[in-house]
């Protein structure tokens, strides 16, 4: 089967590879819609997660099932699925403990284009299939529905690693689709002065339609001083990280917050050493500044609950959707786009 894959750190390209095969548990399916994501280029172009040789990319996609394995109950070949892009393995004891997403080890549950086939091929392997997907509820866009797998469960992982509740003042640093949902997301959960950190105006508009109060354009001067002078000089309760670099936005995030906030990170961070914490705005070690940072858990029932926020109405990712194009060949034209982020750009879709 061909597929487009990593081939090395800053190299990609069209490769032909042998089918996968469908353990007794497992799925195999082929793409219907694809996205690729800022992580792909995380991973090829800054070799954030180690070299990978000859690795098919992409890990979000709505696709249709065309093989499932003898112990599959709740899926058969035709069925139109959403697939997620953590696809945990449900027996594993880091699942037990509640952290899915690094079932066998740190970041584990992310397999997809980290360490197996993505889904930029003619087919992909879903392991456990009845865990790991969900069907696409009739009615609802293909291409929206692909945000499913990674742009809303992120965004809105971010929201919930913050802990946003009801009447929080919540700042959320970086409004590229990821952070676009999780002002989404954090609307939903109650924030009230809801900040939006970003500059390019598609994404502005588009963060007030999906509930900001105010946007913060970083072009026009420090956001920490922006975000105290709206604030009486108290900062906010709540921070998602969504942009930025290691370097410098936990040192805004930390400096905006209140003591007792929390930030919860779902950015990739994909170059750097370290991460770099002020001191004295940290309270010396003692200012209950809490940083959580995530992957997002991945499985069939987060993907099935939030589609149906999707089919009732509250939530509609196909907004963010700036570039459609139609057929295969396309995948490298749309992972070159996210690469090199054109204006105009929030997020591409490949319909197949
Ligand atoms: P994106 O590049 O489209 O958006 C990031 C935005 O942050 C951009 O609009 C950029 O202009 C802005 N930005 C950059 N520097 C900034 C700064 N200093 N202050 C404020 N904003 C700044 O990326 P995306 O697709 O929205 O993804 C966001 C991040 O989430 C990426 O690092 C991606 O790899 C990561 N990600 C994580 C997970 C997860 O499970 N944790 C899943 C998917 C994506
Ligand atoms: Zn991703």
């Amino acid at each position: 089967m061909k597929g487009f894959a990593m081939l090395g750190i800053g190299k990609v390209g069209w490769i032909e590879k042998d089918a996968p095969a469908c353990g007794p548990l497992d799925a195999l399916v082929k793409p219907l819609a694809v996205s690729p994501c800022t992580s792909d280029i995380h991973t090829v172009w800054e070799g954030a997660i180690g070299d990978r040789h000859d690795m098919i990319l992409g890990h979000e996609a709505v696709g249709e099932v065309v093989e499932v394995g003898s112990l599959v109950k709740d899926f058969k070949p035709g069925d139109k699925v959403i697939v997620p892009a953590i696809t945990p393995d449900w027996g594993a004891l880091e699942s037990q403990a509640g952290y899915s997403m690094h079932s066998g080890g740190m970041l584990a549950g992310w397999k997809f284009s980290n360490f197996k086939d993505g889904v930029f091929g003619e087919l992909f392997h879903v392991n456990e299939a009845d865990a790991n997907l969900a069907l696409l509820p009739d009615g609802l866009d293909m291409a929206a529905a692909v945000m499913l797998s990674d742009m809303v469960p992120t965004g809105f992982h971010g929201v919930e690693l913050a802990d946003v509740q009801f009447g929080d003042d919540v700042c959320v640093i970086g409004i590229g689709p990821v952070g676009l949902m999780a002002v989404a997301g954090a609307a939903l959960r109650g924030a009230s002065h809801l900040f939006a950190v970003g500059s390019r105006p598609n994404c502005a508009a588009l963060a007030r339609e999906y509930g900001a109060t105010d946007i913060i354009n970083y072009r026009e001067g420090d956001i920490v001083q922006q975000i105290l002078d709206k604030t009486h000089g108290k900062g906010v309760d709540k921070v998602v990280i969504a942009g930025g670099t290691a370097e410098d936005t936990f040192v805004q995030a930390i400096t905006m917050l209140k003591p007792g906030g929390r930030i919860g990170n779902v950015n990739y961070l994909g170059s750097g050493d370290y991460v770099r914490i002020p001191r004295v705005e940290w309270g010396c070690g003692m200012g209950h500044k809490i940083i959580a940072g995530g992957l997002m858990p991945g499985g069939r029932r987060r993907m099935e609950k939030l589609a149906s926020l999707m089919s009732t109405g509250r939530l509609d990712p196909g907004k963010m959707l700036t570039h459609r194009f139609q057929g295969f060949e396309h995948m490298e034209e749309a992972l070159m786009l996210m690469k090199d982020k054109p204006r105009d750009l929030i997020k591409p879709v490949v319909i197949i």
